[in-house]
């Protein structure tokens, strides 16, 4: 598999453009509402690719908004969440942007200790294997999320070459 991790360099507003055209025509094609609070709250949420903390966005939104009442951002929250544009990371009580938003994926993640990025892989064989293991433990699943802590290529790389 190729480095899933998006590189150093890249153009991160055009990914991030790129996300937000995805979530708007999802939302218009299932026929719910990006409000502009929503969108701004993903916006947010892709604004790194690195866990964002429902803390941190509302931080963001009261500098721009002054006082926002909590319960909005995670309204907001859940919404993207419920819609697959935004996955809820446990491990870090974050969040973080989908990378393909098609709502049907089961995604694992990949978390990097160093530099703090994370990138989401979507296999199928991982995914036939852990519905096997359910089924074998007569186990019914209602989420399935995968986390793997460690570090990515990039940090691998740059503590070989130091
Ligand atoms: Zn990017
Ligand atoms: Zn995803
Ligand atoms: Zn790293």
């Amino acid at each position: 598999m190729a480095d899933p991790f998006p590189p150093a360099e890249h153009d991160h507003g055009a990914c991030v453009r790129a996300a937000l055209d995805r979530a708007a025509a999802i939302c218009a094609e299932r026929g719910v509402k990006l409000t502009e609070l929503r969108r701004r709250v993903l916006e947010l949420v892709l604004d790194r690719h690195a866990p964002v903390g429902a803390y941190d966005i509302l931080q963001r939104l009261a500098e721009e908004r002054g006082r926002v009442a909590p319960p909005t951002v995670y309204r907001a929250l859940d919404f993207l969440v419920s819609q697959g544009l935004v996955h809820r990371i446990d491990s870090r009580n974050a969040f973080v942007g989908c990378s393909r938003a098609d709502g049907t994926h089961r995604a694992c993640f990949l978390l990097c200790r160093d530099c703090g990025a994370i990138a989401e892989v979507v296999d199928p064989d991982l995914d036939a294997a852990v519905q096997a293991l359910a089924r074998r433990a007569g186990f019914e699943v209602d989420r399935q999320i995968v986390e793997l802590e460690g570090r990515c290529a990039a940090c691998r790389a740059g503590e070989a070459a130091a």
